[in-house]
Parts: C-alpha cells; sequence; structure tokens
C-alpha cells in the first residue's frame, strides 16, 4: 500500500489526512508553519515544512494549500526531483493555466498528476463526504482511488488533467452567487420589516429548499461567521473564474457584481470569517448595522 504525503494542512488538508490514516494508510505530513503540523507530531507522524521530504518514501502526494502561488510554491522542490513512479494530486483550488503548468513540470520530473479538488467544505472534509471532482488518466486515478475513498463520498472522473479544475470553477461560480443572492435576501427582508427566521422557513418549504442555504443562513441569522469555506478563498475563486471567462469570451454581469461585494467584505477585513459574513458588507452598504 502506498504512503501518503499530504501537503497543506489548513482546514480541509488536516481533516483529509485524518481521514486517510484513519482509514489505515501511513502517512506523512508538510505543512509551510509548524503550528498546524504539532497534532500530528503528537501522533508520532513524521512532519516536515519541506514538501522534497516527503518523497523519502510517499509515493502519493496529496496537495491542499490556497490557490495557484501556494501550488507553484510547494510544487518547485518536488519538480526538482526524479518523481518516477510518484503520483501528485492537487485538491486546491487554482486556474486552469496553473493546473497544465504544474502537470507539465510534474511530467517533465518523471510523475504522474491528476488535478483532484474538491466540493464540500469543513464538515464533509472531516467526516469524509467530500466529493473529489477528478482530471487525469483513469489508471492514475484507479491506483489513487482506495486513498481517495478515505475522505469522499463520491469521485467523479471529469475527463482529462484541467477538467477537475475547470468542474470545480463552474460549480463555484454557483455556491458564490447562491450565498450572495441569500444574503442579499435577508438584508432586503430586514429592511422591510420581514423576520430573517420567517424567512429562512419558506425558502426551506418549497422549490428553494437547498442544504446550502440552510447551512448558511442559520449561520448567519446566528451571527455565527467561524470559517468553514473561508471568505478570502471565496474572493480568490471568483477572481479564478473571472479570469477564466474572459479568456473564452464568457460575459458573467451577476457573478462581476457577486466578486465587488466580496471585495468590500475582504476591505473591510472580514476575509477569514466564513463566506456568510458577505452579509455584513451588504448590510453596511443599505445602512444597517448587523441583524
Ligand atoms: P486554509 O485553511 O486557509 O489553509 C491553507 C493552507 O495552505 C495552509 O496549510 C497554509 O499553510 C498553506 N499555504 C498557504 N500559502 C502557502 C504557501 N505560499 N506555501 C505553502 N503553503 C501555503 O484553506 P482550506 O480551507 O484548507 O482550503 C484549501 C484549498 O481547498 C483552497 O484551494 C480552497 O479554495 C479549497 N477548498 C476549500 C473549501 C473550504 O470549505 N474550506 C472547500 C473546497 C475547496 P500555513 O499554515 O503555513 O498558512
Amino acid at each position: 500500500m502506498d504512503t501518503i504525503g499530504f501537503i497543506g494542512l489548513g482546514i480541509m488538508g488536516q481533516a483529509m489526512a485524518w481521514n486517510a490514516r484513519k482509514g489505515g494508510f501511513t502517512i506523512r505530513v508538510c505543512n509551510r508553519s509548524l503550528e498546524k503540523s504539532r497534532p500530528f507530531a503528537a501522533e508520532g507522524i513524521p512532519v516536515t515544512q519541506n514538501p522534497a521530504d516527503l518523497l523519502v518514501d510517499s509515493h502519493v502526494l496529496i496537495i491542499m494549500v490556497t490557490g495557484p502561488e501556494a501550488l507553484q510554491e510547494v510544487i518547485h522542490p518536488l519538480v526538482q526531483k526524479d518523481l518516477s513512479g510518484c503520483v501528485i494530486i492537487n485538491a486546491s483550488t487554482v486556474a486552469v493555466d496553473t493546473t497544465l503548468e504544474v502537470a507539465r513540470a510534474v511530467t517533465e520530473a518523471g510523475g504522474m498528476f491528476l488535478d483532484a479538488p474538491v466540493s464540500g467544505s469543513k464538515i464533509p472534509a472531516q467526516t469524509g463526504q467530500l466529493v473529489f471532482l477528478a482530471g487525469g488518466d483513469h489508471e492514475v486515478l484507479e491506483r489513487c482511488r482506495p486513498v481517495m475513498e478515505t475522505m469522499s463520498k463520491i469521485i467523479l472522473h471529469c475527463g482529462a488533467v484541467g477538467d477537475g479544475t475547470r468542474m470545480k470553477l463552474a460549480i463555484n461560480l454557483m455556491l458564490a452567487s447562491m450565498v450572495h443572492g441569500l444574503s442579499e435576501t435577508l438584508v432586503f427582508a430586514e429592511k422591510i420589516g420581514l423576520k430573517g427566521e420567517a424567512v429562512m422557513q419558506v425558502i426551506q418549504s418549497g422549490v428553494l429548499a437547498a442544504p446550502l442555504l440552510k447551512m448558511k443562513g442559520e449561520s448567519i441569522l446566528a451571527r455565527d461567521f467561524s470559517p468553514h469555506f473561508p471568505l478570502d478563498l471565496v474572493f480568490k475563486d471568483l477572481n479564478l473564474i473571472l479570469d477564466e471567462a474572459g479568456r473564452h469570451g464568457t460575459v458573467l454581469p451577476a457573478t462581476s457584481a457577486v466578486r465587488e461585494s466580496f471585495n468590500s467584505a475582504m476591505a473591510h477585513g472580514w476575509g477569514r470569517d466564513d463566506i456568510g459574513a458577505v452579509v455584513r458588507a451588504l448590510e453596511l452598504m443599505s445602512g444597517l448595522k448587523g441583524m
């Protein structure tokens, strides 16, 4: 059985690493700052700050870092080595171009590459219920399937390298827009004298009912913005989506407006709060101090 190396132990990566271990895999972990590695070291799991150290005995590496720049940084020391026999799986959400560049660099170093970003947030990561959106060679994916199954409920093979990333950007457009729409609805409701709880009850009673809206609506009404999907990562994804759209002559007027609300929330310093904190920017624009 392959030893699995994990790079990036943030909200998602640390939960995924623990699930691989619970699933019976031997793991090694790597994080830029030592702090997040401590719980792993306490369990006797080898930790490092240098991704290349994982190559000592790990032949499948799973990367879960912030975005394109972070991915390039952790890939650099790896592709200086001989990666023969190694599979590198990037689960972080990055640009399509970054995915293709990194895949090329890994292949030139003798390795194999899958892009496999995930649908699902902190709780699905903790409970092993993520959905992998995989791009790459079928046989490589089959080799990695057993460890990916310890973290997920579904592994979708979206196509060639890059197609997992494309799928992830497409669904995150919808996700950011849904949470933004919910936030605007709650601000509007408050301004015209409706109770947020009553609005949520109506949303959940009809065709609008969705687990995402239920979860984020409840958090917004409770003013609980503890991070599951941090707002700064959603802003990063909206920028990736709009860049990709621009390259393909695709006009996304509503997504551009949604990005500006997230931009405003970032400027107010709420980037490390949960996605639902975008409501705070909308409240300010409408002269509300906070529902
Ligand atoms: P997070 O909690 O912010 O963790 C980010 C991780 O990336 C940390 O381990 C951080 O290391 C590392 N990192 C950042 N910059 C780096 C650099 N320059 N070099 C090396 N490591 C670096 O993020 P997360 O929520 O786990 O998300 C990780 C990825 O999954 C992102 O691409 C995100 O868009 C995607 N995603 C997130 C969710 C979600 O709900 N949270 C859902 C689906 C997909 P330090 O500890 O040193 O800062």
